[in-house]
């Protein structure tokens, strides 16, 4: 007994006969599930229009051949329209559809990839293993996610306990292209994609040995600030002086932005509670690269100036290039910022709060305008939900270490999606990936231990969620 006796639980563990006998099986199947990693990850799915999308369409029909081999009974290949009018990337739906009166689990990844980038040390589309890692360009985001939902269905399968669910794959073609035609194809295959619960394999765990859910995400205003002083240019001698220049005023009114300890000064923003785990400094410095000498901006914990407050930065600027530049005093200049915004807030008051405080710290009486342009929302996860803990208790089990609960500082769009459209359905954001994984960057990989790990705690998630909701 500990001073902190836990309170009783209605979460049901998984028992450990029956974690002992998932885990021999994923070791089994491992093999060929890391073989079908390999296949997928040679198959070069970049989502952007700009690459060859028959590459998309084969890596969605592989997809579907591997689901189909997994015995789920349904397999479809299904696509959206875009907003601009364009067809959408080809998704897989794969499903077992649930006994009477059973709920359903939603499976999402997504099997598109980023484009290759420079600085690979080996050839991204012919994957290589080093020690415990597998490096290709998708090996971690996300063909590992699709694997994990494969060899939790093959793990069950295998071991006799397939459970009383209804079981959709949700395998998407475009998420790394902002998933344009992602809300029509949720609308449109509504009943189709119903569930109790949707478990997101796209984020990552805390570190190599230890798991993680992912609770926040934050969302993201970004917008064009413009600053218009003179009509037209003149001489920077002849009138020089009285007027500043439109570049000069801008600066001033962006160095406003934040206060001296570099917070964020715009008033009226949310600013979520401090997480629950600290993030390592030297860590932070290492993967953000930032240079020796250099001091951290903000206050509070380090992981709560990622996670939980909001961030802002120029993006670009629209000024003379250095090599045009002439004598004369620049009459307007525009710059992007780029909002990323705390689990909580609301996008379009954000954006309001942003524009009040340009338009009232106008330098000069110079005129100021702010233009929206995209818009995304936080997510923040419920404290606790019956399938939170049941997923808590699955981690647990296949790691032998608690999960923490983490906060990502960027978006995923998609999950604001997935709640508008679910708003019953309980979203477990989780995933394969890991500080050192790289996703969108060169020489991604994914870490082979806990890829196991991950399949063996969704087959456990999935034997015990029909008795947790
Ligand atoms: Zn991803």
């Amino acid at each position: 007994m500990t001073a902190n006796t836990p309170e009783p639980s209605t979460t049901p563990t998984p028992d450990p006969s029956v974690v002992e006998t998932v885990r021999g099986v994923v070791d089994d199947l491992f093999p060929a599930l890391q073989a079908d990693l390999v296949s997928l990850v040679r198959i070069p799915s970049i989502a952007m229009a700009a690459y060859d999308q028959a590459h998309v369409e084969a890596s969605a029909h592989a997809v579907a051949d591997l689901l189909r081999g997994a015995g789920l009974p349904e397999v479809q290949i299904l696509r959206s329209t875009r907003p601009d009018g364009a067809p959408g990337a080809p998704a897989v739906v794969a499903r077992r559809p649930a006994p009477a009166g059973a709920p359903t689990v939603l499976l999402y990844a997504h099997h598109d990839v980023q484009p290759v980038g420079e600085g690979w040390d080996t050839d991204p589309f012919e994957p290589v293993q080093v020690g415990d890692r597998l490096f290709g360009r998708g090996a971690a985001d996300d063909k590992a996610g699709v694997v994990a939902h494969l060899g939790a269905l093959r793990a069950l399968a295998a071991a006799d306990l397939l459970p009383e669910v209804g079981v959709t794959v949700f395998v998407e073609g475009e998420e790394e292209d902002g998933s344009p035609s992602f809300r029509a194809f949720l609308e449109e295959h509504r009943a189709l994609l119903a569930a109790d619960v949707i478990v997101v394999a796209d984020s990552a765990n805390w570190k190599v040995g230890v798991p993680a859910l992912t609770t926040s995400l934050r969302g993201l205003v970004d917008g064009f600030v413009e600053v218009r002083v003179l009509e037209h240019a003149v001489h920077s001698g002849m009138f020089g002086g009285p007027v500043l220049d439109a570049l000069t005023l801008l600066s001033r009114l962006i160095a406003t932005l934040h206060d001296d300890a570099g917070n964020v000064a715009v008033p009226g923003l949310v600013h979520a509670p401090e997480p629950s785990v600290e993030y390592d400094e030297a860590a932070y410095r290492a993967e953000s690269s930032v240079l020796d000498g250099v001091t951290l901006a903000g206050t509070g914990s380090l992981a709560g100036r990622i996670w939980t407050k909001p961030a802002l930065s120029v993006i670009g600027i629209d000024a003379t290039p250095v090599a045009q530049a002439s004598n004369t005093l620049t009459p307007s200049a525009r710059a992007k910022l780029s909002l990323r915004l705390a689990p909580g807030q609301d996008p379009a008051a954000a954006a309001a709060a942003l524009e009040a405080h340009l338009l009232a710290g106008a330098p000069f009486g110079a005129q100021v305008t702010w233009t929206t342009k995209e818009t995304g929302k936080p997510f923040l996860a419920p404290a606790d939900t019956p399938a939170m803990r049941a997923a808590r208790a699955a981690f647990a089990a296949s790691w032998g270490t608690d999960p923490v609960d983490t906060g990502i500082g960027g978006s995923i769009p998609f999950i604001a999606d997935l709640l508008d459209v679910f708003p019953q359905a309980a979203i477990l954001v989780t995933g394969v990936e890991d500080p050192d994984s790289r996703a969108h960057g060169a020489n991604e990989s994914v870490h082979l231990g806990e890829l196991r790990k991950v399949i063996v705690a969704e087959a456990l998630l999935l034997t015990q969620v029909a008795a947790a909701l």
